[in-house]
């Protein structure tokens, strides 16, 4: 580390650093620093640098000896630049201590404003600013800050002290203060301080400073920084970077402000200058919701109904400068960006600027646009789209017939509706989550002590707060229906009440909160499946030219494959058709078949199957018109069917001619002690060929059926579950042959079909040479071949799996992401085996890894033909298959 550059300087139009470089000085420190090199007006300042954080935890939190000497010097640079030195009693320069991870995190790592001053200081701002309200303000708001970040002594305490001040006096807002009323306070500040430490108030500016940057350093390690870490897989390694900042102050009167502004409106993607200001203040007023905000154009205004001025209208010339800088930094970055910004006595500064948070709709609209604008490539807008965001468009909204009783209306934080019961803090909405109660997460705001219950909500409802609040962004980030700021409502943590003028409801009650709209509605209104916007359709189509891969569903109902068609499914991928026979109609011929003890008994039961299983396939191949559907032979353990009641048994046992105790003694027989491994797959088809052979029947009478009907071909695929190697394979497939055969004599039709095998054994991973001579296809089926290859019961891994993935034992849930160490190996052992003696075979994969966009990379890689995964996650399919494709095209370039 020795010559190591700890610090980089930025300010007055040029910069050490770079955009590019946020790794070493993470997103807020490299953006200051390009914004800087534009030619923006950034407060000048320096960014310490993350490799100080890893030194800082790598050497008992200490700092590297040649750091001290280095921020002197910048300190000195930035008193060239503002003609103010730090530290100086009569002409003193105030800075903000922020840090800055690589990633965003917002509301994780706190900030120091107006650090520098003291009881001397303070004078000289005073004096300076001819503004000594605005100095002793300034004061509190550091004392308050800074002994909460640095000092850890809760904000609470200073809040009780204000409130009980402004009570005494008579006084509700804070701007009613005057000077000598924060100079008060600021005394009755520092008792508290020396209270609650046991000593004083730092009067130091140097202790100050590294006071606070080392609580930033600190805070990387805090509690909701690590949980924040490990919802988002954000490396601990990467450390924050602290950067020291020349105050500018939005707090000095009518003309002074701060806001936050969205070069695109974040929630919908309009392509309109969007965001939120408060005049005199500073920028922690904007983000807790103390104040509720003012809107910076007029045409939000006009929307949102507010009776207070626009920034458009009280400031046009700092709106103006805003205007032609966010013009600047959309088209410098190609993306719509996140600003926070200060007017100090009208002039504007710019203190942030990152891509911004969006929605799952907002971020199709603005990829889409700003590709149709020339600022993007086609390409780049598919890369641009997280496939799993899409989630959120998939979304229910409330059904436009159904009754809404509107409670109240908050703001429109986040889209999508949710109904669930009413909870008032985040460990009940957790523990309801998991007894499999939905919830609506009630409180006055969030923090980031909120995180875990907001994820096991429905929705998120606030009472406080504007739509750059806590609640929202994060609520927005997840893809959580939210209502901010619904002011109405009050709520009684204490009582578990929240009521509204004379409604009062309870923790359990329903709510359904509309967070497109903003409403409140009580009970548990109807939802409607979403509809997908042009956006969706264009940028989709943008993706499908570029993918390799086809995406297939997994569907057996008709509405399955009905839904599934609409999100652009190209065939169906696998028709479990075990799932067809729980039916009310069909459950009891199934389990006469089971229990029948003989052949006879066993036909006469599948042929009354046999018409029932044969329309759920014409259904399908009609739906699916042309496209291919593979259809697995029965696959459970028979047992799964078996009458449980007395009643049942009565009915199978009478239908069978035996007696309840005989079918008793019969249902015995199956039982299996790890049905995952026992009499199930394939084994059933040889056990009981009928079975086989009625489903078979099935199939092939249908598809003549249905490309009668539709005039298009229908070529079944006939998947046999659970092989192990060649024999089994071979024998079912004689079965299957055979049927075809005797279909086309009765009918006289062609028929075209393929029978093909799930691979979902280790062993046939192995085999697949073999397997493939007969075998016209194969389908991973990576759900058990994940059981298979690790030995792991999917049903029972709920106990030690969580453990094995936060220990990094395993790297996700093999469950959700694909193994590609073991499972993946396994597959590429098929694949590569499967295609020597078949060049040319179908190969699919047909698990729940079918639609994770990690599993689709992964199956690009090995080459497969198609992924099929369940209707809903279709489009994020097709997205990743996309990206998957761009991302080898890229890697190839570079
Ligand atoms: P966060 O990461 O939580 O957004 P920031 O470091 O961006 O924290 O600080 C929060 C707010 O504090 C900023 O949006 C801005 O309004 C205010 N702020 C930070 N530094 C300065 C500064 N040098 N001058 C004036 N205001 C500042
Ligand atoms: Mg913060
Ligand atoms: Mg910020």
């Amino acid at each position: 580390m020795a010559g190591a550059k700890w610090v980089y300087t930025f300010g007055d139009g040029k910069a050490e650093g770079e955009a590019g470089m946020k790794n070493l000085l993470g997103g807020k420190g490299a953006n200051l620093a390009e914004m800087s090199n534009l030619g923006l007006p950034v407060p000048p300042g320096f960014t310490i640098t993350t490799e100080v954080c890893t030194y800082y935890y790598d050497n008992g939190k200490s700092f590297p000896a040649d750091l001290d000497a280095t921020v002197k010097a910048a300190l000195a640079g930035m008193a060239k630049l503002t003609g103010k030195t730090f530290g100086d009693p009569a002409n003193p320069l105030l800075v903000s201590v922020r840090s800055g991870a690589r990633a965003s995190m917002p509301g994780m790592m706190d900030t120091v404003l107006n650090l520098g001053l003291n009881d001397v200081t303070v004078a000289a701002v005073a004096t300076a600013s001819g503004d000594a309200r605005f100095a002793w303000d300034s004061y509190r708001r550091f004392i308050t800050m800074y002994s909460n970040v640095v000092l850890d002594i809760d904000h609470g305490h200073f809040e009780e002290a204000l409130e009980d001040y402004k009570e005494r006096k008579g006084l509700h807002l804070d701007t009613e203060l005057s000077a000598d009323d924060w100079k008060l306070l600021v005394g009755k500040y520092k008792d508290i301080v020396r209270k609650e430490l046991g000593k004083d108030f730092p009067q130091d500016p140097q202790e100050q400073l590294w006071g606070a940057v080392g609580a930033v350093f600190s805070s990387w390690m805090n509690a909701r920084a690590i949980k924040y870490r490990e919802l988002n897989s954000i490396p601990a390694s990467w450390g924050t970077a602290v950067n020291v900042q020349s105050m500018v102050f939005g707090n000095m009167g009518e003309t002074s402000a701060t806001g936050v502004a969205f070069t695109r409106n974040p929630s919908t993607g309009e392509n309109a200058l969007y965001g939120e200001f408060l005049i005199n203040a500073q920028g922690e007023d904007v983000v807790a919701g103390i104040r509720t905000p003012q809107d910076i154009t007029e045409a939000a205004k006009i929307e949102a109904g507010s009776d207070k001025p626009s920034m458009e209208k009280a400031m046009p010339e700092a709106y103006a400068e805003l205007c032609r800088i966010y013009g600047i930094l959309e088209k410098h970055y190609r993306d719509m960006q996140d600003m926070e910004f200060t007017i100090q006595e009208g002039k504007l500064w710019m203190l942030q600027t990152r891509s911004g948070k969006r929605t799952a709709k907002a971020a199709l609209k603005i990829a889409v646009e700003l590709a149709q604008e020339g600022l993007i490539s086609e390409s780049e807008a598919v890369g641009r789209i997280e496939p799993g965001a899409l989630d959120q468009l998939l979304h229910p909204t409330i059904d436009p017939k159904a009754e809404r009783r509107v409670l109240t209306i908050g703001l429109p934080a986040s889209p999508g509706a949710a109904a669930g019961e009413i909870v008032f803090n985040s460990d009940e909405a957790e523990a309801a989550k998991k007894a499999g109660r939905k919830v609506i997460l009630v409180r006055v705001e969030t923090s980031p002590e909120d995180i875990h219950g907001m994820h096991a909500a429905e929705g998120i409802l606030t009472t406080r707060g504007g739509m750059t609040s806590h609640a929202a962004v994060v609520a927005r980030g997840m893809g959580k229906p939210c209502v901010s700021g619904a002011g109405q409502i009050r709520v009684d943590y204490a009582k578990g009440t929240l009521s509204v003028g004379p409604t009062t409801l309870k923790a359990g009650d329903f709510i359904t909160i509309d967070g497109s709209v903003g409403q409140v509605l009580l009970g548990e209104v109807k939802m409607q499946k979403p509809e997908l916007s042009g956006e969706f359709g264009i940028l989709m189509g943008w993706a499908d030219k570029v993918r390799h891969l086809r995406v297939r569903a997994n569907a057996e109902t008709p509405e399955d494959a009905r839904t599934a068609r609409d999100f652009g499914a190209e065939g169906i991928g696998l028709c479990r058709t075990e799932h067809m026979f729980f039916d009310e109609d069909r459950i009891q011929p199934m389990r006469e078949m089971i229990l029948a003890g003989d052949d006879k008994g066993r036909r006469s039961a599948l042929a009354k199957l046999l018409p029932m299983q044969r329309q759920d396939f014409v259904s399908l191949f009609t739906i699916m018109q042309g496209l291919p559907v593979t259809i697995r032979l029965l696959d459970p353990p028979l047992h799964e069917f078996l009458p449980h009641t007395e009643a049942e048994i009565a009915v199978v046992a009478r239908a069978l001619g035996v007696t309840a105790e005989q079918l008793r003694h019969r249902a015995a027989e199956l039982h299996e002690f790890n049905p995952m491994l026992g009499f199930r797959g394939c084994r059933l088809a040889i056990a009981y060929p009928e079975i086989a052979e009625m489903q078979a029947r099935a199939i092939f009478e249908a598809a003549v059926k249905a490309a009668k009907e539709t005039g298009k071909p229908v070529i079944p695929e006939v998947m046999v579950p659970l092989v192990m190697g060649v024999p089994e394979f071979d024998l079912v497939k004689s079965r299957i042959d055979a049927m075809a055969e005797a279909v086309k004599k009765e009918t006289g039709a062609e028929l075209s079909y393929q029978v093909g095998t799930m691979i979902e054994l280790p062993r046939a991973c192995l085999r697949a040479q073999e397997i493939a001579k007969t075998a016209e296809f194969f389908s991973f089926g990576t759900n058990d071949l994940t059981q298979t290859a690790l030995g792991i019961s999917r049903d029972d891994a709920g106990s030690f799996l969580g453990s094995y993935t936060a220990r990094g034992i395993l790297a996700s849930d093999p469950f959700i992401t694909i193994d590609r160490d073991g499972v993946g190996e396994l597959v590429k052992i098929g694949v590569e085996r499967g295609r020597k003696s078949r060049p040319d075979i179908k190969l699919g994969i047909c698990g729940e890894h079918g639609g994770d966009p990690a599993s689709v990379g992964f199956c690009h890689e090995v080459g497969l033909d198609y992924v099929s995964c369940s209707p809903f996650r279709v489009p994020i399919a097709r997205l990743a298959a996309a990206q998957a494709a761009l991302g080898e095209v890229k890697a190839k370039e570079g």
